[in-house]
């Protein structure tokens, strides 16, 4: 009896672990979000598929739900396979399902993924950290709980690089508090659908990246490590 918690990688199903693949292989059961690409799901094959990720929009699942299914099926099986986009520790709510687990015995084994966080830049030729240029990396959600009380997310930060999750839905609010605090020149990179048909790269301002009609999912790059993908992606041309 063992749950592991895999992550998916941030789309292109060739960015996985091989360790990911062998537990998919071997799953009796997967219990997946909705994913970036479900290509990823062919590699287990004649395991249980259970779905658990979000519905049009609304949640299809709470996440007590998912708890009790994961400890559910834990204790059903050998070996469940819990399945999340990226890594599974980055803005996944995995912490909260393995504390679930163990509070019910059952073990619980980590397979990282790439987070798109940083994977997803790294794929365009945009690195997060460079020498001289950024020494530090904040990532943060544009997107926090709505019932919590209050926001817990302070825009003050000090570090070179900000990387923005889930940051779409509430762009013009996260811009705009980053800017009381940032230049309003410091240049941004927006990467939607990263490594996956239709990505799309959109490079602006803290005071003009609003207007240009961003969709999700999609990353927020903030900083002058996006000078430095400009420069890169010149040299490529
Ligand atoms: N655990 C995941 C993040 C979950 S939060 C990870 O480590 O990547 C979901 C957010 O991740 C999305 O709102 C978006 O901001 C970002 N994201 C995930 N995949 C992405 C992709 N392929 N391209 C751009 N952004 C992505």
């Amino acid at each position: 009896m063992v749950v592991y918690l895999v992550g998916a990688g941030p789309g292109d199903p060739e960015l996985v672990t091989l360790k990911a693949v062998n537990a998919l292989k071997k799953a009796d059961v997967v219990i997946y979000d909705r994913l970036a690409n479900e290509e990823i799901l062919d590699h287990a094959v004649g395991a249980e598929m259970i779905y658990v990720g979000k519905k049009a929009g609304s949640h299809y699942k709470t996440q007590e739900e998912i708890n009790q299914i994961l400890v559910e099926q834990g204790k059903k099986h050998n070996l469940v396979v819990r399945l999340k986009g990226g890594d599974p520790f980055v803005f996944g709510r995995g912490g909260e399902e393995m504390l679930a687990l163990l509070e019910e015995r059952i073990p619980v084994e980590i397979i990282p993924g790439v987070t798109s966080a940083i994977g997803v830049p790294g794929t365009i030729g945009l690195p997060v950290t460079h020498r001289g240029v950024a020494t530090s990396i904040t990532v943060v959600t544009g997107h926090e709980d709505p019932n919590k009380p209050e926001n817990q997310v302070k825009w003050d930060f000090k570090a070179d690089t900000i990387i923005i999750l889930m940051g779409i839905g509430n762009l013009e609010y996260n811009i705009r508090e980053i800017m009381k605090y940032k230049d309003p020149t410091t240049p941004v990179c927006v990467i939607e659908k990263g490594t996956m048909p239709g990505e799309r790269i959109v490079t602006g301002t803290l005071e003009d990246i609003t207007s240009k009609n961003i969709k999700p999912p999609a990353l927020v790059i903030i900083g002058p490590v996006v000078d430095i993908y400009k420069q890169i992606a010149q040299k490529r041309d």
